[in-house]
């Protein structure tokens, strides 16, 4: 018998974890310089947090959760996004009383019940930022130029920053009335998801790709023409302090994002790397989120990014690569007693912080010296009856196939390689 993965899920091996930690850590670097501090939420949310914070019609709740009772009937989703609970950990920890300003990065898991495909399963990573308890126009910029600078430092070229609002609740309720009056003669000539959407929440139409829909998408009404004198003017904040920062950006009137708790500001950042339309990161405001979960009418904005899409996007355009994992020494040994040996004589050198590693499947010596290149080793030290006997061997500098005569102790050999790393 054999074991798969569930579909969907998939094995992040040694060999690529190297670019997952290239990614990680140079957003943790660009958080830290930004001052956002992590935070790490549970995986397991109560449903209701995301139908109530995401919206029931929206694709991920209405379709992608992966929901089931726990074993006391209470239903439990395993998490397909982190804002809503950025939101709820922010309430739970009573931060709109102690400190309502809050500067937030996360990397986990996210799980959604989509078809599998490249670069999308159904457990996916995400990165993401939250800014809660402010509306200045000066933090929307400041998260666009976070993402913005990750991208830079991570080598992705060919930048395209897409910019909209789609206003505050009421805005939105009345762009949502215009845009059925726009639609409702159209309707019928449109796609079976577009006609879904229509009824349940038409401002997703703006979302469909489909080459039926799209002439009539183009002449749709815009959100920025729904737009209350706050909200405009808060939309040329944010265009201003961008300009002010040099920071290029275009306005799409076609952009909306998936999720019901949008309001205000909303972006995609992309690279050419992975073909022009699909974005590297979307985010946008949220500033009613906290407020519909039972806390104080709260602003925030933030943003996420697939980790898949952004390791697959340095893969191949990248200007930077992951470092390899230097191994300082291996230790080929030859019989029983010279195994046993060079087992202790790892753990000292080990102990010293140098990495080391041996064989452990009795291979014959010409393989164990094949594993040491194979393993980058540095230098190679040779352990046999002989050197047991005399207390000496030879330690070898695998690049140079220089070997010098070393004591059999450890202190001696841990000067050696310490000197020749320079620390
Ligand atoms: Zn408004
Ligand atoms: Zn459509």
């Amino acid at each position: 018998m054999t074991y798969d993965p569930v579909r969907g899920m998939r094995d992040i091996l040694p060999d690529e974890v190297g670019w997952w930690r290239l990614a990680e850590e140079k957003f943790r670097e660009v958080a830290r310089l930004y001052n956002y501090r992590e935070i790490r939420f549970p995986i397991l949310e109560a449903t209701e947090l995301f139908t109530r914070g995401i919206g029931e019609s929206t694709d991920v709740v209405g379709k992608q959760m992966y929901t089931f009772p726990d074993r006391k009937g209470r239903s439990l989703t395993l998490r397909p996004e982190g804002t809503a609970s950025a939101a709820r950990a922010y309430l739970t920890a009573g931060l709109q009383v102690k400190e309502p300003f809050q500067k937030w990065f996360y990397i986990g898991p996210m799980f959604r019940y989509e078809k599998p495909q490249k670069g999308r399963s159904r457990q996916f990573h995400q990165y993401g930022i939250e800014a809660i308890g402010s509306l200045d126009p000066g933090l929307d910029a400041e998260v666009i130029s976070l993402a913005r600078s990750l991208m830079e430092r991570l080598g992705l070229g060919g930048l395209r920053l897409r910019l909209n609002s789609i206003g505050c609740a009421k805005d939105r309720e009345a762009y949502r009335e215009a845009l059925k009056e726009h639609f409702s003669d159209r309707i019928s000539s449109m796609c079976t998801d577009c006609r879904r959407r229509y009824r349940d929440n038409p401002i997703r139409i703006l979302d469909c790709k489909e080459e039926i829909c799209r002439p009539h998408i183009e002449s749709a009404p815009k959100s920025v023409d729904h737009l209350c004198a706050e909200c405009r003017e808060h939309l040329e904040g944010v265009r201003e302090r961008l300009d002010f920062l040099g920071l290029g950006y275009e306005l799409d009137y076609r952009l909306v994002r998936g999720l019901d708790y949008y309001t205000r500001t909303v972006f995609e950042l992309s690279s050419d790397a992975l073909g022009a339309q699909d974005s590297l990161i979307g985010g946008g405001r949220y500033d009613g989120l906290i407020e519909s979960l039972g806390g104080p009418p709260t602003p925030a904005i933030g943003f996420a990014g697939g980790m898949e899409r952004l390791v697959l996007a340095l893969q191949e355009d990248g200007k930077i690569r992951p470092e390899g994992e230097p191994l300082d020494l291996f230790i080929a040994t030859l019989g029983d007693e010279a195994s046993r040996a060079g087992l202790k004589l790892a753990e000292e050198i080990r102990s010293a912080g140098l990495s080391v590693d041996l064989d452990h499947r009795g291979r014959s010596f010409r393989k164990q010296l094949n594993l040491a290149n194979r393993l980058g080793a540095s230098s190679l030290l040779v352990l046999g009856d002989e050197e047991l006997e005399s207390k000496e061997g030879k330690l070898k500098d695998l690049s140079s196939g220089k070997e010098e005569g070393v004591e059999l102790i450890s202190s001696g050999i841990i000067d050696r390689l310490r000197r020749k790393k320079g620390v």
